[in-house]
């Protein structure tokens, strides 16, 4: 079965409820979510009724609790020693809002090491990620984040999310989130992708996978910019991004659109997902969007 959504918004009034019927309303039976601003740390307190009433609301629309979809906001960079402590700290507590909301996955980029080193970074990280398994004891799992290899974006090649999952004590509790702009702009070749699951699954395991996120890239591949664009309008194509969303392999693995929104205005996601649904792409899809939005 295809578990498909994309990211939607969580506000502080009406919380996960409002990211459900956002996602409702795109025909996702899935969805990724910022329990606040990513670029900052202010958080509400999470209702316990509100959250009751969102997973009644997931029930009647068969959206699978179970693969929905938390991502920690990036200020979190484990990678840097000097900002540990609160890396540690707020990973903690999203944890605990994660379990609260009663979500299971927390996608985590792995960080940046800042002029420390690839070594030296990847080693704060399981540091970090041991101290936040020794003081928090729910079941949430957190999936590091392959990434574009952008300044010193750890996390941007298997062998470094190995190197990661090999360090940290609790590794039942870390899975990976493979990103399909940034496995490009890291230099994976998505036209040859069984050949990069291969690798991947000799190094690190496919069962370790817990989230894709579909997006393309408005750059050539190896370019380590991470950029989105909509799918199939960017270098990596509808055809290669549907061989990843129909890999026989890859089933039950919920697949999250972050594509961005049309003109920075106008959300594709409603769009974009009937267009995968069909399987066909469509030249005209951002233009039916601008003249939907604007009617
Ligand atoms: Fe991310
Ligand atoms: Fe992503
Ligand atoms: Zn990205």
């Amino acid at each position: 079965m295809l578990w498909i959504g994309c990211h939607v918004s969580f506000d502080k009034d009406r919380q996960l409820v409002k990211s459900t019927e956002e996602a409702i309303s795109y025909g996702a039976n899935t969805f990724m979510f910022y329990t606040g601003a990513p670029q900052n740390t202010n958080r509400s307190k999470i209702s316990k009724e509100k959250t009751l009433d969102a997973h009644q609301l997931m029930r009647q629309h068969h959206i699978d609790l179970d693969k929905v979809i938390v991502h920690a906001p990036y200020i979190i960079n484990l990678a840097n020693r000097d900002n540990l402590d609160f890396g540690i700290h707020f990973l903690t507590e999203e944890l605990n809002r994660c379990s609260q909301l009663g979500v299971s996955y927390l996608v985590l980029h792995p960080g940046s090491h800042v002029g420390q080193g690839v070594e030296q970074g990847l080693q704060n990280i399981i540091d970090g990620l041991n101290t936040v398994f020794l003081n928090d004891h729910n079941e949430v799992k957190i999936l590091l984040e392959s990434m574009a290899g952008k300044g010193s974006e750890l996390g941007k090649n298997f062998q470094e999310l190995k190197t990661i999952l090999d360090g940290v004590k609790e590794n039942n509790r870390l899975g990976v989130c493979l990103d399909t702009c940034h496995l490009n702009d890291a230099g994976y070749k998505i036209a040859e992708f069984d050949q990069v699951l291969t690798e991947f699954d000799q190094l690190i395991g496919i069962d370790k996978i817990g989230c894709i996120h579909i997006n393309d890239s408005k750059n050539p591949i190896g370019a380590h910019k991470d950029r989105h664009e909509n799918i199939g309008f960017g270098t990596i194509s509808f055809e290669h991004l549907l061989s990843i969303i129909y890999h026989p392999q890859l089933e039950n693995i919920p697949k999250i659109l972050e594509t961005p929104y049309v003109d920075r205005e106008f959300p594709p996601y409603r769009e974009e997902i009937m267009m995968i649904k069909e399987r066909k792409f469509d030249p005209e899809l951002l233009e039916k969007i601008r003249s939907i939005n604007q009617k």
